[in-house]
């Protein structure tokens, strides 16, 4: 089951479950769709792989299988060709 992480690894936005901004590789590392556009070229700098649209989960199905809260934050992994602001 996906963990649905609450934001983006890259600019730390907020990913909610219904977001259809999130973006996850085959690990669930968690982007948003810019920064995958933009920062990362559609490579996870995690472990170079690509990256699908995050499924949502249905909004009755939260409570019984609530998402992750646990925030994931690594600026440095996707700087590579970001300006550092
Ligand atoms: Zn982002
Ligand atoms: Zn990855």
């Amino acid at each position: 089951m996906l963990e649905l992480r609450p934001n983006c690894e890259c600019c730390d936005r907020d990913l909610p479950p219904d977001s259809p901004e999130a973006m996850i590789c085959t690990f669930e590392c968690t982007f948003c769709r810019a920064c995958v556009a933009v920062n990362l070229g559609g490579v996870c700098p995690n472990c170079g792989g690509g990256f699908v649209a995050r499924p949502i989960r249905p909004g009755a199905l939260l409570a019984k299988y609530p998402p992750s809260s646990k925030r994931i934050h690594r600026p440095d992994g996707c700087a590579g060709n970001v300006e550092a602001t």
